[in-house]
């Protein structure tokens, strides 16, 4: 059975790139009907970051793709963060001590210190030297007296085996000459990453480790570690990286990689989901618009090439847009939206709402309709642009009277036009009507009117189409409007 996981460590919330990897690993768990793990690496205490677990646990169910095994749902492989599962790794690494795979290093953190400084000194990598790494059993016998709890380090054989991954192909990496026997299990009993994330994958029985590019390189010692304890591995897919549009790093620093920034700001997951598959690859061709189940239909792990997906986040509202609309066309989904954006409107408006009539669900399903292809989020329909939708302007008879004198003959001829039986006014025909009836009014420019009208409408002297106001306020309401400046 396919059995994939997102391993984070919890030093930061989600961000883009982890959701990336992250949706790839459920997306082919999916595909294949199996199971999608979720797995904190926390063993390196001093990083967690307070909230980070829940964080990331949140943005996967909020982005769509909660896992099927995690710390918050348990499951049959867990526990789930590493921190609790230390006795595992005390296993594993006394089975490699016995067979002389695995060694105790008594050597200080200082003189380690010493050695890493060196080496940068002459511009190379730290390389452990090996020191403990031949010691004989009395002399182990004695160190032990004196240090009785040793960290531990993996002896890496010269050669590491070839592999096989599923993106970047065969792949061989020196790991002994460049820095030499890691630390598996360090002296307070917590292991590294490396032997955390092999013991881990073999005991959750995970068969696919779908992971960023950058641990494409530590996967011949994830390898050798598995042939010294007489395990299968399972099969390795490096994704390329997740970069901007002009190949720099996503940088975690600028808040706005974080899940939570586009959750908070009303992008919608699958727009998210949707823009990152589209920069990437393990799709027969790019498209906009695609959905979870569409993604999982068509993805197809082959088509993973090693470029780095370059991902414009200029894009977003557009990709936004078109997922906003695919929901609007549902009922069901746009009840949801209508309920959203009646929370949206009482939360910036709250105060300033005279009229309770403004919430009424048909009045929010009408505005969503009117104008689901102009905006991009459901939040800009609380933006300033939009305000008059909401609240009544605070504007009277002088203000008006400065842009005409004739403000009473044009309120009577607009009201005339609102009311005229049997004409539906959509934005063109009213475009149409409004030239007409300032060319009957003798002396007042057209611009005029608009502008009179507009700042009834909206107290604004700038703003949105003075016909796209009135098709979304309704007749009653324009009519209303007008009448309370006027008197
Ligand atoms: N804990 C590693 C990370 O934060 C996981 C690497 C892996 O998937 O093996 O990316």
């Amino acid at each position: 059975a396919v059995r994939v996981r997102f391993a984070p460590s919890p030093t930061g919330f989600l961000h883009l790139g982890g959701l990336r990897t992250a949706l790839y690993n459920y997306i082919f768990a999916r595909k294949h009907r199996g199971s999608f793990i979720l797995r904190l690496e926390d063993t390196d205490q001093t990083r967690l970051v307070p909230g980070a677990a829940e964080n990331i646990e949140d943005m996967l169910e909020w982005a769509g793709i909660p896992p099927d095994e995690s710390p918050r749902q348990g499951g049959p492989a867990g526990p789930y963060q590493q921190s609790q599962r230390l006795e595992l790794y005390a296993q594993a690494t006394e089975a490699l001590v016995k067979t002389g795979a695995a060694y105790p290093c008594f050597c200080s953190p200082e003189r380690l210190e010493l050695l890493k400084r060196e080496a940068l000194r002459n511009h190379q990598t730290p390389r452990y030297d090996s020191r403990c790494r031949n010691l004989t059993q009395k002399q182990v016998a004695q160190k032990l007296a004196e240090v009785p709890k040793p960290a531990i380090r993996f002896r890496l054989e010269e050669e590491a085996p070839a592999f096989q991954d599923l993106v970047y192909g065969w792949k061989q990496h020196e790991v002994a000459s460049v820095e030499g026997d890691p630390v598996i299990l360090k002296s307070d009993g917590f292991p590294t990453y490396h032997l955390a994330c092999v013991v881990d994958d073999h005991h959750m029985g995970i068969s696919h480790v779908l992971r960023g590019s950058e641990w494409l390189s530590s996967t011949s010692k994830h390898l050798l570690l598995y042939q010294a304890l007489g395990w299968q591995p399972p099969h390795f897919a490096h994704l390329p990286l997740l970069l901007n549009r002009d190949g720099s790093k996503l940088s975690k620093r600028q808040g706005d990689v974080f899940l939570e920034h586009f959750a908070t700001a009303g992008f919608l997951p699958d727009a998210l989901l949707d823009i990152i598959t589209n920069c990437g690859s393990g799709f027969a061709e790019n498209q906009m618009g695609r959905t979870l189940p569409e993604l999982v239909t068509q993805f197809d792990l082959t088509r993973i090439t090693c470029h780095s997906a370059l991902l414009d986040l200029e894009k977003l509202p557009e990709f936004n847009r078109v997922h906003l609309r695919r929901l609007v066309s549902s009922e069901a989904q746009r009840r949801q939206l209508v309920g959203k954006l009646q929370a949206l409107v009482e939360e910036v408006f709250g105060s300033q709402l005279q009229d309770r009539a403004v919430l009424d669900p048909a009045y929010m399903e009408r505005i969503i309709l009117l104008r689901q292809g102009h905006i991009c989020r459901l939040q800009d329909l609380v933006s300033p642009a939009y305000s008059y939708l909401w609240t009544r302007p605070a504007v009277g008879r002088a203000q008006l009277g400065t842009i005409s004198e004739k403000v009473d003959e044009i309120a009577k001829r607009v009201i005339g036009l609102l009311e005229r039986p049997g004409v539906s006014l959509t934005q063109d025909v009213l475009n149409g009507e409004l030239k007409k009836l300032s060319e009957g009014l003798e002396g007042t420019k057209y611009s005029n009117v608009m502008r009179l009208l507009r700042v009834a409408l909206s107290g604004q002297p700038q703003g949105p189409p003075v016909a796209e106001m009135i098709v979304s306020l309704g007749p009653k309401e324009v009519r209303e409007r007008i009448q309370k400046v006027l008197s």
